[in-house]
């Protein structure tokens, strides 16, 4: 079955009391039992839920996965996975890995003596020399935030079954329209549903999609157990989110594409960000394992003025400023005062987010008019 027919149907049947098209919001937290133990599936809505199974059937179908596990929140679905560690485990991921991955990572879990190794993952070198007897898991984005890297799945799947290590991506940027990591080898794939899944911005939440059934109900039971399990509206919002993610997905492509030529062709702009340009150092690998580039572009103004880019930032009107990603509406956001601020300047500039950086999140509006809210933009520096 075609990606859009999935979207539109896996997972889902008509209410069998009802024949209602769409799955009920069961807005309830318990289910009655004729005799202890026997229910029909369903015993307290911590554990399972109509609504979210539904969801969870639905987004494993677009993961060509086995199984789906949903979250409360992207976090929430970054923090099961990371319990199925021990303290003296190691955990290797990249050194622009999501902001709140970072602070999660080491905030929190260094604390219970798991140990994270933030690098280079295009050094393979060493990634190599960094992989020892107490590495257990590759954590890894691709493209990453903000300046739309791009990993190899397929080779770091390789290196991690060389190494008998679990590697789970982090798929947000890429939705399963553009990228299935799955299929590329990798063993889990996360979402923050936050983004291009829900697309409304209307939702907080997070998924796990996965193959594996043992490493399946060890997920299931610490969901389960730790208890960052999502509503049953905010799983009806997401699974009708999902409805219309290929028609989004294709319009945001189709929008990112003209605004990132827009941009490169434009005279005040320096670099432009976007995986889709043949001379963009990823375009390659990325042309190889995503279906399209979408619409996450990141450009620098000349001059790489911090001041400039603040007044660009504040001058557009349809692009708001806003953190987040991935919704109908477009965004614009300054990484170095907004999701990179916590990051030491000598640190971030390390890696590229200089001052003069700017991150569009292309929404699904016109592309005439969001082009022209750029070009108005532009004109106030
Ligand atoms: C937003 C985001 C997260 C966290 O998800 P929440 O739903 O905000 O908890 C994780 N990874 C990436 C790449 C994100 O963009």
């Amino acid at each position: 079955m075609q990606f859009g027919t999935k979207a539109i149907h896996a997972g889902q049947e008509p209410d069998p009391v009802t024949g209602a098209i769409m799955p009920p919001i069961y807005q309830t937290s318990t289910f009655v039992q004729e005799a202890p133990g026997q229910h029909k599936g369903y015993a307290y809505a911590r554990g399972k839920n109509p609504t979210r199974a539904a969801l969870e059937r639905n987004l494993a179908a677009l993961e060509n996965a086995q199984f789906g596990l949903c979250f409360s929140s992207g976090m929430g679905a970054i923090d099961a996975v990371i319990k199925l560690l021990a303290p003296g485990d190691e955990v290797i991921t990249s050194d622009d890995v999501y902001g709140g991955t970072y602070r999660m990572f080491e905030k929190v879990f260094a604390s219970f003596g798991i140990r994270f190794h933030f690098i280079d993952l295009h050094d393979e070198a060493l990634l190599k020399s960094t992989i020892n007897e107490k590495t257990k898991l590759l954590w890894v984005e691709t493209p990453t935030n903000p300046l739309l890297k791009v990993i190899d799945i397929r080779q770091m799947a390789a290196l991690a079954k060389a190494h008998h290590l679990m590697l789970a991506v982090d798929n947000t940027f890429s939705s399963p329209y553009l990228q299935n990591p799955l299929d590329l080898g990798a063993d889990i794939v996360m979402h923050s549903a936050t983004k291009y899944l829900g697309g409304h911005s209307d939702v907080v939440m997070g998924a796990l999609c996965l193959n594996d059934e043992a490493l399946y109900q060890r997920l299931a039971f610490i969901h389960n157990s730790c208890g960052a399990t999502p509503g049953p509206m905010d799983s009806f919002l997401v699974l009708r989110g999902i409805k219309t993610l290929h028609l989004r997905m294709k319009a945001h492509c189709y929008n990112g594409r003209l605004i990132a030529e827009f941009l490169k062709a434009h005279p005040k702009v320096g670099k432009v960000y976007w995986p889709g340009f043949e001379d963009h150092a990823g375009h390659a690998i990325a042309k190889s394992q995503m279906r399209d580039f979408g619409g996450m572009i990141s450009f620098t103004l000349q001059g790489d003025d911090y001041d400039k880019a603040m007044k660009v930032a504040t001058s557009t009107h349809l692009f708001s400023l806003a953190e987040s990603l991935g919704g109908v509406e477009s965004l614009i956001g300054h990484p170095a005062s907004m999701t990179h601020a916590s990051i030491p300047k000598e640190e971030r500039l390390r890696f590229g987010v200089v001052d003069g950086l700017l991150r569009l999140s292309v929404g699904v509006e016109e592309v005439e008019d969001l082009i022209a809210d750029l070009e108005q933009a532009l004109e106030q520096i």
